[in-house]
């Protein structure tokens, strides 16, 4: 049946959904973007700003993906992942983290973050609290407001070293909090949460029965050396049944664009993220997914080489930063940025990276994005010549103020 051309009278008398109006874009993806264009304009742009790893997915990944494609694994596969991938997945938390997993309490998806939105969606609804340790990764707020819950911060300082403080965390439970955020190694400052300190949050939780944990591990493998990577569901077994654990493959095997990642916890929570992904976006692509499995089944070689580079890189970064005059820095611990105070500089966040990029042509993100308006953040996750580059003219831009 021919229906009438829909008129631009009309399109304009759409309304958002509350839900959407409120919703913030991700402004680490904005600015990465934004800095792409202005390169490809033919500008002098020098980029550190999202944590995107410049390396290639190493060869076997690709060629495992590959050989899938051209055995026509191109179908619709089960919403929960494959099976032998869900297995791998449910091996390698049973055996590389401790955390005792079968493949049926594990959920393949888009990235890391569907496993949150799943997580958070299943979880989480008006009237619900999360907990969120400030500064933070700047999706977990907008994908729980997505959920219709609302966000307590736990807030912390560059003065307190950035740390989880239990205290603080307990004063922050009510009745309303259902679900707490632990990020370790941690987006945007690169603090680790050591044993005793999960030990310690532990203890707060076994007083709040109705406050559930997921543990973001999403940059479990880099690590600065002397720290160590621990699961929070293997440092307090007693709390199986309300801790989830999410991560992907994009950070530690250089899979970015490849989209997956998992949730893995409780089973009956699982099933509903399961149910929700088969009526969202059904199964992840099928032949990235052997891809994947390639990966996580493969020697982690390759993910110790690249860790081995972020580490470098992550050295020189804090280093020069530490030899800027004005800046001040808590060196990370692990992933690939560095949050270093420009307060200062008596600008805000937002002001100072405006002008970095406007005048000196560095892209990184303002802390105010992460909770924090002292602060601005850099990425290592770039080659070190880019990383000296940066570092040069963050220097001019400064001595310039
Ligand atoms: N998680 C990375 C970052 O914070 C990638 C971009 C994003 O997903 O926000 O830079």
């Amino acid at each position: 049946m021919l229906r009438p051309p829909i008129t631009r009278s009309s399109s304009r008398s759409l309304t958002l959904s509350a839900r959407a109006a409120a919703l913030q874009p991700s402004l680490t993806l904005a600015i990465a973007a934004k800095a792409k264009s202005l390169k490809s304009e033919g500008k002098d742009i020098c980029s550190l700003s999202a944590g995107e790893p410049d390396f290639d997915t190493p060869p076997f990944i690709r060629q495992a993906a590959a050989a899938a494609l051209e055995a026509g694994q191109t179908r619709y596969g089960p919403a929960a992942g494959e099976p032998a991938l869900r297995e791998a997945i449910a091996a390698k938390l049973s055996h590389e983290n401790q955390v005792p997993t079968a493949a049926a309490q594990v959920l393949v998806t888009n990235g890391g973050k569907q496993a949150l939105y799943n997580l958070f969606q299943v979880l989480l609804g008006p009237g619900d609290e999360l907990l969120l340790p400030a500064p933070y990764w700047l999706s977990y707020p907008e994908i729980a407001k997505l959920a219709g819950a609302s966000v307590r911060l736990i807030p912390s300082s560059a003065a307190e070293g950035f740390r989880l403080d239990p205290e603080r965390l307990e004063a922050a439970i009510t009745p309303a909090s259902k679900l707490l955020v632990l990020n370790s190694p941690g987006n945007p400052t690169g603090m680790v949460l050591s044993r005793a300190e999960l030990e310690a949050v532990a203890e707060v939780l076994r007083r709040h029965p109705q406050v559930a944990v997921v543990c973001d591990e999403i940059y479990e493998f880099l690590l600065a050396p002397g720290h160590q990577h621990h699961s929070f569901a293997a440092v307090a077994p007693d709390l199986s049944d309300r801790v989830f654990t999410v991560n992907g493959f994009a950070k530690g095997w250089a899979m970015t664009g490849w989209r997956i990642g998992w949730l893995a916890g409780p089973s009956e929570v699982v099933k509903a993220a399961i149910a929700l992904q088969s009526q969202s976006t059904s199964n992840v692509c099928s032949f990235a997914q052997h891809g994947a499995l390639a990966a996580i089944s493969g020697p982690r070689d390759c993910v110790r080489t690249m860790a081995a580079q972020f580490s470098e890189r992550r050295t020189r970064l804090s280093d020069g930063l530490r030899r800027i005059a004005g800046l001040e820095l808590l060196p990370p611990e692990g992933a690939f940025y560095a949050f270093p105070d420009v307060s200062r500089t008596g600008l805000d966040s937002m002001t100072f990276c405006n002008r970095l990029l406007d005048e000196q042509g560095l892209a990184v993100v303002p802390g105010v994005a992460f909770g924090d308006d002292r602060c601005i953040r850099l990425s290592c996750a770039a080659a070190t010549g880019t990383i000296d580059d940066g570092l040069l003219r963050l220097e001019r831009f400064i001595a310039g103020l």
